[in-house]
């Protein structure tokens, strides 16, 4: 333990800009020993419809329940048309209980009537023409378009855990999703873009969380400013309390 802490203390900060593309790798690798998040499983059955979908359920709700959800309303209907045969209290059911399941259950219902009106049942596979569907923001199209659609080099899709943990190693300075997915792309070698949602996605559901980051198992310590800042001097302080 005292040999522990007094190798953590006594490492030298590394500039995490300057050590991105290292840290990306670093946790992709670390994150396959981790649940994987809810979207990227259903992205492996390579169908951008119900990429879109269950990206739609996501919004403000637990892995879990989306992954239960999308099962739910896969098995009756997985394509457009099949899904407009269900009347709006009968997919309120199926997704129940996602987060505001009765206004996406109406939103899924409109958007399903343009993707058949318009797009002849096919989901669009352009970010502008995503962005035109009600409902879906800039983070629900882009992993569409990752994961969906394999076009790896158009998006850092960004959810709360990619923008707080991009803000708290120090990789941005922003204030919302938007902006960091701006900056990351500005910082982040492409060929890593295809990862980077998947992986810090991961890394804020269990290890970067929220309100109490679990800094004693993250690999990145050395590379992060948040730790080097706010919590590495309270390690030095209790160093000393306890005579470390
Ligand atoms: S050291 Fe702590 S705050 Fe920094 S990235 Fe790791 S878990 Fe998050």
């Amino acid at each position: 333990m005292k040999d522990h802490l007094e190798e953590v203390l006594g490492r030298e900060f590394k500039d995490p800009k300057k050590n991105v593309g290292k840290i990306v790798v670093l946790l992709t690798r670390e994150m396959e020993r981790y649940p994987t998040p809810s979207v990227t499983m259903i992205s492996w059955q390579k169908d951008p419809y119900k990429v879109l979908i269950s990206c739609l359920l996501s919004l403000r709700t637990r892995d879990s329940t989306t992954i239960e959800a999308s099962k739910r309303l896969f098995t009756v209907a997985d394509t457009p048309e099949k899904m407009l045969r269900l009347d709006v209290e009968s997919l309120e059911k199926l997704i129940y209980p996602v987060g505001f399941y009765k206004v996406k259950a109406k939103r899924i219902q409109e958007i399903n009537k343009i993707l058949l009106e318009e797009y002849k049942g096919k989901v669009p596979s352009t970010m502008n023409e995503l962005l035109r569907l009600k409902g879906v923001g800039r983070k629900t199209a882009g992993i569409t378009l990752v994961y969906g659609y394999n076009q790896k080099e158009v998006a850092i899709p960004a959810d709360i855990h990619v923008h707080r943990t991009a803000n708290r190693i120090g990789f941005v300075k922003t204030k919302n999703p938007e902006d960091t997915e701006q900056e990351l792309m500005k910082l982040v070698p492409k060929e890593l873009w295809g990862d980077y949602n998947n992986t810090f996605v991961g890394f804020g559901q269990n290890i970067c969380q929220p309100i109490t980051p679990k800094c004693g198992k993250c690999l990145i310590t050395v590379y992060c400013i948040f730790f080097n800042k706010s919590v590495k001097p309270l390690l030095k302080e209790k160093a000393v309390k306890f005579g470390f």
